[in-house]
């Protein structure tokens, strides 16, 4: 993603894009901010327009250095962050990072690496680092990730430019989540609860899901078409908006894809935290009736799509589903 693409740091974008254009990047940098507002994403844009072999003082997006950074896969860029299951960066990740920065770049003019969480260094993997950060090999730009830079030692932060990232503003966090694939309902309630960082509010989304999941499943299982009343207050409990409904579908799909995966013999799906309830779903409904209701939710959908009454959608595909 160019420079120019960053929601809500202009001020850093123009301090970086300015240093760009006159060759006066920093070796080192340690970007402080809330995970999630924008540093990662900052420091790949930073780097990209470092490499563009087209442009001066941001990334074109085109070139094929730009794609692959953007795809993740240029050669030149070392991520360090801690190995799954352990806490730390360690001393040894720190040695193989000064050994790669050591070598030639492959294609672009200087290698680069980003280290996340700084924090989290040892204080022997930090002190490591101290000549690297200072003498960069082969001219290495180094950019350090961090929460807090008073949580790094004094010789760390002394080596590095520090750049301060403040929380991203709430309408923006809204935007990024809309062009994220959220519906701006959902993103509207999750923005003012985020500290401006995208990283929350994706969480709350996931444990907004893992609640609406739970409830959704629970109004299935009480279900029963010998009393009609369950059905009908099932469709009055679901239903909402338009949008509300069709995310409700949505989930109604991913569950039933899920059953048909199980009756399958697959063990991988999508609504992995409420499994039992998914088996039960598999275990209660025969392989053809579990196909011919998904048929009929997504016919649902189109017709909810299409202006049909959700209310009224609901009760009819509900009967369905209970009659199963
Ligand atoms: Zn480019």
């Amino acid at each position: 993603m160019p420079l120019a693409d960053i929601l809500g740091h202009e001020r850093i974008v123009e301090v970086l894009r300015r240093s760009l254009r006159t060759g006066k990047t920093a070796h080192s940098y340690l970007f402080e901010g809330v995970p999630g507002c924008g540093r990662k994403k900052t420091a790949l844009a930073l780097i990209q327009a470092l490499f563009c072999t087209s442009a001066a003082d941001d990334a074109c997006g085109v070139c094929p250095s730009c794609r692959k950074v953007a795809g993740g896969s240029h050669p030149d860029i070392t991520l360090i962050a801690p190995l799954p299951d352990k806490r730390d960066i360690s001393i040894d990740q720190l040695r193989e990072l000064q050994r790669v920065l050591s070598l030639r770049p492959y294609e672009a003019p200087r290698k680069a690496c980003i280290i996340e969480p700084a924090e989290r260094m040892s204080v022997n993997a930090a002190n490591s680092l101290l000549k690297t950060l200072e003498e960069p090999p082969g001219d290495a730009l180094m950019i350090l990730l961090t929460e807090n830079a008073g949580m790094l030692l004094p010789t760390i932060r002394s080596r590095c430019q520090l750049i301060r990232f403040a929380p991203l503003p709430p309408e923006h966090v809204m935007t990024l989540l809309e062009r994220s694939g959220i519906s701006a309902g959902t993103a509207s309630l999750l923005a003012p609860m985020s500290g401006g960082s995208m990283q929350r509010a994706i969480e709350l989304d996931n444990e907004a899901l893992a609640e609406k999941r739970e409830a959704v499943l629970a109004r299935l299982g009480q279900m029963n078409i010998k009393r009609i009343a369950t059905v009908f207050d099932a469709a009055e409990a679901l239903s909402g908006n338009r949008d509300e409904t069709l995310e409700l579908l949505d989930l109604l799909i991913s569950f039933y894809r899920d059953a048909l995966h199980l009756a399958a013999g697959s063990a991988e799906i999508v609504n992995r935290t409420v499994r039992p309830a998914i088996e039960a779903i598999a275990g209660r409904t025969p392989l053809p009736r579990t196909l011919e209701l998904l048929e009929a939710i997504c016919e649902t959908r189109r017709a909810v799509q299409r202006n049909a009454n959700p209310k009224l959608a609901l009760d009819h595909l509900f009967m369905d589903i209970a009659a199963a």
